[in-house]
């Protein structure tokens, strides 16, 4: 099995787990951070020592950071729970049909209570411009959201330009950051957004843990989603999992570290996969932006085959139709619908995406396989002409 899915999720590193197992076992670490006790104070120590690891590299401060289950449910604390502290200036928000579920599914939540969503134009390559985000602001609008890289095709938002419009019009942005961690330097208090939402699994961590920036000064409010111990300032009830947090923490310093030698290797792997696959077959689009692009993802649809019939073929190949998020649907991707392209090239597309542990073999084996199906599946279409 050759695994190309790192946008769906990565391998958690060696020393991540190390990190975790200890924090499991070790008196003084698996104690519950509330305690009023030695090892629950140590176990506090190790999550306020994180918190401000954390916001480090992010370009942020320790009381900007809040725990969370993930980028999920950063999303949605940034989304319903500002939406309930900023109505009065609007019921509006701004927002692009290119998001991720989490952003999108709570923003309809709130349209089904009043909320109004204005959707933002995205270009073809799936960019939303600043042009475009100053046409769709209102004076009404509370919140916009935008993600700073597409989970889909990669393509990179110029987030600083678009929090530069949100400044001037008083709109809080929010950003969805799970894709871009690790893979591109992020100044969450210098860019000047309100809300940023990150996630583990996606950089060699472990799944169920992410944060939100939620700026401090000037300060940003959100309602609580989950109330009980008031742990992370009452915004997020639930005792502190010391590990998870721990977990985050050491994957987001080691993917930090490498992430400039680590965008050449994926950019690499990623030019190697296009231009065999370009080489091999005609008529392949790209489904992304050339200039704004995260080397960790290649979307490309097929022209002239089945996408189910594709992914049955690919059974040893893990890559993605679309989402991850979304694959119990049955549904082509939303994302690249947004873009223009039609039902069946959405549905005959497929997202690869690389990390670390990703060789040029398994992407020329991969990119082997994928010619021979596609070549396989067009001679038997009495539609495909080449
Ligand atoms: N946002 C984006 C852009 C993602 O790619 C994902 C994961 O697929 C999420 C949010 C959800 O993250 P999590 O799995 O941490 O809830």
């Amino acid at each position: 099995m050759i695994y190309l899915d790192h946008a769906a999720t990565t391998p958690v590193r060696r020393e991540v787990a190390e990190a975790m197992a200890m924090c499991m076992t070790e008196t003084g670490h698996f104690a519950n951070p509330g305690s009023d006790h030695a090892p629950g104070r140590q176990a506090a120590h190790i999550v306020e020592q994180a918190r401000e690891r954390f916001a480090a590299l992010i370009g942020a401060k320790a009381e900007d950071i809040v725990f969370t289950s993930g980028a999920t449910e950063s999303n949605n604390m940034a989304l319903l729970g500002g939406a309930a502290f900023y109505s009065n200036k609007g019921k509006r928000i701004a927002l692009a049909k290119t998001e991720h579920k989490s952003v999108l599914d709570p923003c309809r939540q709130l349209a089904s209570r009043g909320w109004s969503l204005d959707w933002l134009e995205t270009d073809e390559q799936g960019l939303i411009t600043t042009q475009a985000l100053t046409a769709a602001i209102t004076d009404e609008t509370c919140l916009a959201s935008c993600m700073l890289v597409n989970n889909e095709t990669g393509v990179v938002h110029n987030i600083p330009a678009l929090a530069r419009v949100c400044g001037e019009a008083q709109v809080l942005l929010h950003v969805d950051a799970a894709q871009a961690l690790g893979k591109l330097p992020i100044e969450a208090r210098r860019w000047d957004v309100a809300m940023m939402s990150f996630s583990a699994h996606k950089l060699g961590g472990p799944k169920g843990v992410g944060a939100l920036y939620l700026r401090r000064k000037p300060p940003v409010k959100v309602q609580p989603l989950v109330f009980g111990g008031g742990q992370e300032r009452g915004l997020r009830s639930g005792t502190l999992p010391v590990h998870q947090i721990v977990g985050l923490v050491r994957a987001a310093e080691l993917a930090e570290a490498e992430r400039e030698q680590m965008f050449r290797h994926l950019g690499r792997l990623r030019r190697r996969l296009l231009d065999q696959l370009v080489a091999g077959l005609p008529q392949v689009e790209v489904n992304g932006a050339q200039t704004a692009q995260s080397p960790h993802i290649l979307n490309l649809s097929f022209h002239g085959v089945d996408g189910e019939a594709l992914r049955a073929d690919l059974i040893d190949l893990a890559v993605s139709s679309g989402s991850a998020c979304t694959s119990d649907h049955a549904e082509s991707s939303y994302v690249l619908r947004a873009l223009g392209r039609s039902d069946s090239l959405a549905d005959a597309s497929l997202r690869f995406s690389f990390g670390p542990t990703t060789t040029a073999e398994q992407v020329d084996q991969a990119a082997q396989r994928v010619i021979a199906s596609v070549r396989r599946l067009r001679a038997l279409s009495p539609l495909w002409r080449e």
